[in-house]
């Protein structure tokens, strides 16, 4: 199976940029770390490609989190991505299996029921000591049509998010995969008809990944031809987190709590939500950021 990457591209003579990815080793990751069921797994690995090709709007030492915070049974996801490829993410309740009951997707995972009615917060840290944070309403919980919403609203930006995850009979991952395709501000009458006409005759993005399409072959049908690529990236699922990182969250604890957990404890077991890896710190290992701490105050 190909290695998950995403692409980068000007269209129709720069006045459309399009995002397109591959995403099904990344989505599955999500779902061994989490122990995702399938429904958890379709809004969060849609949640998790979005915001893979969402980094690349940004540079080298950037970071955006986002959060869907929905009323549905999944709770919140909560996502961060950076420049170089990099998501990780977490999500309330993994155990979600819902399928349309009736209709034309009876029987297809019913993302938008498990994510519900809420809000998208998205926060760039753009290392400049500041932090941007916008937000928009959720409109279907489908992820693709509230990241539409999103980039329309907030960012003043008409665009188009297709994102899409196919799970298999084992609960695993079959095919993910999306893109987000951008009209620049000097569009022409003449693109957006001819977008406007080809975007509802697209298949779902994890049928084309299913069948075998490269995110070249995707972004040559949404660019009709007109692709230039800007740039291409290997998106991962990765957590940079480690025992000295955790180490220092624990030093921000007032005194009187470390003294507790190690006189009361005798040691903590601290769990990333992240990767869901596991850091023991002794009696010993407390003791010594308890007195660090101090000896730098
Ligand atoms: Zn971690």
């Amino acid at each position: 199976m190909m290695k998950d990457y995403a692409l980068k591209s000007y269209a129709y003579n720069k006045q459309v940029r399009i995002y397109v990815a591959s995403s099904t080793h990344l989505v599955e990751e999500a779902r061994r770390i989490h122990h995702t069921w399938p429904t958890a797994s379709a809004a969060f690995g849609r949640v998790l490609t979005v915001s893979a090709m969402m980094g690349m709007m940004y540079k080298e030492e950037e970071t955006l989190t986002i959060r869907v915070k929905g009323d549905g049974p999944i709770g919140s996801i909560l996502v961060e991505a950076n420049a170089k490829g990099e998501v990780r993410g977490e999500i309330v309740n993994p155990n979600v299996y819902i399928v349309y009951d009736e209709g034309p997707k009876k029987g297809k995972l019913n993302v938008g029921a498990a994510v519900g009615q809420g809000f998208i917060h998205i926060t760039k840290d753009l290392k400049m000591r500041d932090y941007f944070t916008s937000s928009s309403e959720i409109q279907t919980g489908e992820i693709g049509d509230d990241f539409t919403y999103y980039f329309a609203m907030s960012e003043q930006t008409p665009s188009s998010v297709g994102v899409g995850v196919l799970v298999n009979p084992d609960q695993t991952i079959r095919a993910a995969g999306g893109y987000i395709l951008q009209l620049m501000p000097d569009v022409g009458e003449d693109v957006i008809q001819q977008i406007e006409s080809l975007i509802p005759t697209l298949p779902p993005m994890s049928t084309l990944i299913d069948q075998g399409k490269t995110p070249e072959d995707i972004l040559h049908i949404l660019a009709n031809g007109t692709e230039q690529i800007l740039e291409k990236k290997d998106i991962t699922y990765l957590c940079h987190c480690s025992k000295e990182g955790f180490a220092k969250s624990l030093s921000t604890l007032d005194d009187q709590s470390l003294h507790d957990i190690i006189h009361e404890d005798g040691q903590a077991e601290i769990e990333c939500h992240f990767c869901h890896t596991k850091y023991h710190f002794s009696k010993d290992e407390l003791s010594h950021i308890l007195e660090n701490k101090n000896n730098k105050s």
